[in-house]
Order: structure tokens, then sequence, then C-alpha cells
């Protein structure tokens, strides 16, 4: 253990865990990787950190100068954090259906924050459009773009992949995560797939986001919908481009909170419906590939940030979640 020299190199160089029950029901080892580790509780510290190390390297952000992004919110944080270390500024745009934990930590971190309706992404209105005209109308202003910004994804191919494969001591089968802007699935498939190309890249797909059935049949066409915040994609972005998916699966906020409740009482662990969905992945892959295989996923954020929803009786019960102390049955659907 060695004495950090500031915040920000406290971002990455997260710990790897084997999550027991998990890797019990598929019959394999399946390690997290505890992204709620970073300073802002969530993976998106590395983007946020990436993005602005390359607007500064560009020469686009100034000493003062003022970052604006458009994020369900974790972005928004790791921004936030990583400008008020550095002295910037930040305007951060977000649907107003996010977690309340998120829109107050984005305030007491001093972000000026700005809530829209959620909005398809054809429309002007949506909080990524909305974010990039008031990085053009806000002098010294830069947007962060993450989702068609590769800063982000290099934060994985450099950072979280090489990570991986040393805490795995090279010897890794199968990967897999959901995707928001899919820098971390395409970053660390990339990382990992340089390392060893046989190691299975699997994508995880929330229900209402449209990868699962562009990389099962080549279509971007969105089914059902999902409640976790984060992830389900529509589109390819620039960070996706390219990413090196070898299967998918597609998993019910059902089969996500399952795990999320298991991981929690069982192992202690507090963490947000992506997580879940991640690890629900994590297992079926694990049945896929068979016994003794070794598969990593990503546990995404703090499930501190859910307290008022994932982890409320009221919010569940308006969801069609299970109640909290309900028993734990598999959905069949994360078979
Ligand atoms: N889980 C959560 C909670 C997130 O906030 C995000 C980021 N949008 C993700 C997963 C997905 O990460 P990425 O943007 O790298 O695909």
């Amino acid at each position: 253990m060695t004495i950090a020299q500031d915040t920000l190199s406290l971002i990455g160089n997260t710990p790897l865990v084997r999550l027991a029950g998990p890797s019990a029901a598929a019959g394999c080892d399946i390690f997290g990787k505890c992204e709620y580790a970073n300073p802002g509780a969530s993976v998106k510290d590395r983007a946020a950190l990436f993005i602005v190390r390359d607007a500064e390297e560009r020469g686009a952000l100034r000493p003062g100068g003022t970052i604006v992004e458009g994020t369900a919110g974790n972005t928004g944080i790791g921004l936030a954090l990583v400008a008020n270390a550095c002295g910037y500024k930040t305007i951060i745009v977000m649907p107003d259906t996010q977690s309340r934990e998120k829109m107050d930590t984005l305030r007491a971190l001093g972000a000026e924050l700005v809530l829209v309706p959620p909005a398809p992404f054809a429309n002007p209105g949506h909080f990524v459009h909305t974010s990039r005209r008031i990085a053009e109308e806000t002098p010294g202003a830069v947007w962060a773009n993450q989702f068609d910004n590769i800063a982000n994804r290099k934060a994985h191919v450099i950072g979280t992949a090489v990570e991986i494969w040393e805490q795995m001591e090279h010897r890794i089968d199968g990967f897999t995560c959901a995707a928001g802007t899919g820098g971390t699935i395409a970053g660390v498939g990339m990382g990992l797939k340089a390392f060893d190309p046989d190691v299975t890249i699997a994508l995880t797909d929330p229900y209402g986001a449209a990868l699962f059935h562009y990389f099962a049949h080549g279509e971007l066409r969105a089914e059902g919908s999902s409640v976790a915040e984060g992830i389900g994609q529509g589109r390819i972005t620039a960070n996706l481009d390219g990413a090196p998916i070898d299967t998918q699966f597609r998993m019910s906020d059902a089969a996500a909170d399952y795990w999320v409740q298991r991981l929690l009482r069982e192992e202690g662990l507090c963490l947000g419906l992506s997580s879940g969905i991640n690890v629900a992945g994590a297992v079926a892959l694990g049945r896929q590939l068979g016994p003794g295989k070794r598969i990593v996923t990503i546990l995404c954020d703090t499930g501190f940030r859910y307290l008022s929803s994932l982890y409320n009786a009221d919010w569940r019960a308006s969801k069609g979640f299970a109640p909290l102390d309900a028993a734990l049955v598999e959905p069949s659907e994360a078979a």
C-alpha cells in the first residue's frame, strides 16, 4: 500500500473480486471488477478523466474553462470531480428520470444541473443534443461527447483491460458487460483481444436496447423496456464501432435484480441494476463456455446511488419489482 499524491490518481486500479453465488450457479469462476470503488463510485470516472486529459491535450480546454456533458448521471459525477480537481466548471444535462441521489451528488459537487424530459435520440430536446448546444453557446466550454468521443473507450483499452489481464494472471476465458456509450465493452474487449484473441467477448443487453438484435441479426431493433440507468443503446456509437463482440445475451430487469439482491444478501455487495445485468450475463456466459472457465464482468456503480429507487419498497412496487424481503428465485430467462 502506497500513498496517492492526488485524487485523480485514485481513478482506476480497482479491485477484482470472486463472486461466490454467481460462480456456483454457473459452475465456473466469475469475477467482478469493482468499479464502484472509484472516487465517484462508478466506472465512468475513468472515461471522465481520459476525456478531460484529451481535451486539454487538444487545447480545447483551458484553465478556468467549462466542461459540458449529457449523461445518465455517472459520467457527470466523474466529470464534476475531475473538474473540481483541475479548476474547471461543469454543466451537466441529464434526463429527469434518473435517480435523485445522482442529482443531489452533482449539485453537491457544484455542477450546474440542467434536467430535461426523456426524449428519443432523433428529438432535438434529447439530453445529448441539448448538451452539445449548451457547449456551443458557452464561451470557453468543451463538449465531452462521451458517446462518440473515443477517449472514452481508450480509458478501458489502456486501463481497465490491462488491469483485468494482470489481475487474472493472464488466464481469462470470457468477459461480458452491458453498453451505455459502449466504451467499456468495446475498450475492454479490444484490450483483452490484443492480449489473447481467444477470450470470448459477450455483450449483455437490457431490454429496450437495440444492440442484442444488431449483433445477433445485423439490424438495430429494440424490444421491451428496462429501468436500469446508464445502459441501453439504440445506435452504433463511435465507441461501439469495431467492438469485438463474439456473442450476446439479453437480460430482463428481473434477472438483474435477482443477482443484485443475492449479492447484497449473501456477499454484502450493494450495487446498481446495471451490475446485476452484467452478473446475469456472466452467469449465462459461464454456463455456455462450460465448467472451470474464468469469466470477468463489471460492477459498474454503487447501490447507495439508488437507495430512493432500487432499494426503496414503494419505488420497487411501482415498477413491478418483487418486495425486498421476497424469497429469491432465479428467473428462467437468466438461464
Ligand atoms: N452502468 C452504469 C450505472 C452507467 O452509468 C454506465 C455509463 N453510462 C454504464 C453501466 C455503461 O458504461 P459505458 O458507457 O462504458 O457503456
